[in-house]
């Protein structure tokens, strides 16, 4: 018989797996899964023995190990390695704001989408992470700073919307209140543009901030980085983007990794403010990470500032990303890959 993944279980379902027992057991259950991020059956004790014995039978723990842990010295970003529990890895980062500390998380083992920039897809898609396995980064990481982590960004490795029935399922565990009791609202999910799946998360209106992985100012330099954008053009995507602001009230942001010589001239900047002219929205500019697997080079910083620039003079409410754990490969998907490659 497979073990019950209980960490993946909402409480109407942990209760129904407890069914005959009484009913507070299944509260005091989830209160050990996602309050005390307890990782043993044996130390949950206010469960009777036989209980403890039962759980060990049918059901199993999702706990990740640290496989590797880097913290920066130049700003404490924390970069850890994790292994799932089939001996699979994945990446997660904390990094520290003013505001507090928030945590990039991975949705995916490897990637599908195939972005010529990015590490994580380098390798190959592996498999989706379950509900458990999504959530368990961000316990794992709060047991070992022994701190709570109040905000989440799902933009670590993989596609969330290719993962779209267990990320809705981690959202709904990650911010019970009875349990970890995160708000949406410090929540940001990262997309490379999956227009149906943009469609279907507005119709839930959750209140998190979408991220649109944009890049490009059309489809003509889009559809060299980025192959979603071959299934869904620009303008399609830019259409779901304004549904999703219309049922959400909530204003999407949009990336765009500067790459020198390739996306970030004058004429870019011009017609990316011409395409978002009246959109509710936010650009966040990153000088792309040069990875090892492509020769693109991080555009130059007065190139920055003139595109940061631009957009500003046309009404767009611009940002350009601080670059954080630069000594740590912090850009998500190079430690895994790094180690896979040092392990071959
Ligand atoms: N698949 C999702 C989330 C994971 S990627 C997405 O595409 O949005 C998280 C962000 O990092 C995306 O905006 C992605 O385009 C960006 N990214 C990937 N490789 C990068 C690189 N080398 N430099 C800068 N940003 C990169």
């Amino acid at each position: 018989m497979e073990k019950q993944d209980l960490l993946s279980m909402t409480p109407p379902e942990l209760e129904e797996f407890l069914a005959g027992q009484p009913k507070f057991r299944a509260k005091q259950l989830f209160d050990w899964l996602h309050v005390k991020k307890e990782t043993e059956f044996s130390r949950m004790s206010n469960l009777p023995k036989s209980l403890i014995s039962l759980l060990e039978e049918r059901a199993e723990l999702v706990f990740l190990k640290q496989r590797k842990k880097l913290v920066s010295q130049i700003d404490g970003t924390v970069k850890y390695l994790f292994e799932l529990p089939d001996g699979e890895w994945v990446e997660s980062v904390v990094m520290q704001y003013e505001h507090g500390r928030s945590i990039c998380i991975s949705t995916q083992v490897g990637c599908k989408m195939g972005c010529s920039f990015c590490a994580s897809t380098k390798a190959g898609f592996v498999r989706n992470l379950r509900p458990s396995e999504i959530l368990a980064q961000i316990y794992a990481a709060q047991t070992d700073l022994g701190e709570r982590i109040g905000h989440v960004v799902l933009m670590g490795i993989g596609e969330p919307l290719d993962n779209y029935d267990n990320v809705l399922r981690f959202l709904e565990l990650v911010s019970a209140e009875q349990g970890n009791n995160l708000s949406l609202r410090n929540l940001s999910l990262s997309t490379c543009g999956l227009v149906d799946r943009i469609y279907d998360l507005a119709e839930k209106r959750l209140g998190l901030t979408l991220s649109v992985s944009l890049h490009a100012p059309n489809d003509r330099i889009r559809n060299q980085t980025m192959p979603v954008s071959l299934r869904w053009p620009m303008e399609e995507l830019l259409e779901a983007c304004r549904y999703y602001m219309e049922k959400t009230g909530r204003r999407v942001s949009f990336e765009y990794a500067l790459i020198r010589g390739f996306n970030d001239s004058e004429e870019a900047a011009l017609e990316l403010a011409a395409r978002l002219k009246g959109m509710l929205c936010h650009v966040n500019l990153i000088p792309v990470n040069e990875i090892r697997e492509t020769d693109y080079r991080k555009s130059e910083k007065k190139q920055v500032a003139d595109f940061q620039a631009l957009l500003l003079k046309k009404g767009v409410n611009t940002t350009v990303r601080r670059t954080l754990g630069s000594d740590i490969s912090a850009a998500c998907g190079q430690l895994r890959r790094e180690t896979i490659n040092e392990e071959e």
